[in-house]
């Protein structure tokens, strides 16, 4: 059996994900995350590209998610906004429209 991944079980395993994350931003080496956590630089490297992929998936999906959340809700109060416009439009120009009177037949402004 194979044996449990270090990083994974570990309590402040959240600091190792933003490490092993950060890595190309922070100019962070496996040594020096490996020094600050104290597990091997191929246990690092392992954990990096066998476990935090699944992770960076699940990551990936909630901020699709999100952000579709976030655009339906900009997309529904945009239409809202139009649909007022449109209404107010259409109800400025109705008064314009002229009515054909039944008895004279002639047009008049309402
Ligand atoms: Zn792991």
């Amino acid at each position: 059996m194979p044996r449990p991944c270090g990083p994974c079980s570990d309590p402040g395993r959240n600091e190792i994900y933003r490490s092993l994350l950060n890595m190309a931003v922070s100019n962070e080496s496996y040594r020096t995350i490996s020094n600050d956590f104290g597990y091997t630089e191929s246990a690092l490297k392992r954990h990096k590209s066998n476990h935090l992929v699944i992770d960076l998936d699940d990551v990936h999906l909630v901020m699709v998610e999100a952000k579709e959340r976030e655009l339906s809700k900009i997309r529904e109060r945009e239409l809202a906004k139009i649909e007022v416009e449109t209404a107010k439009t259409i109800s400025g120009r109705l008064e314009y429209v002229p009515r054909r009177d039944e008895a004279t037949g002639r047009l008049h402004k309402s």
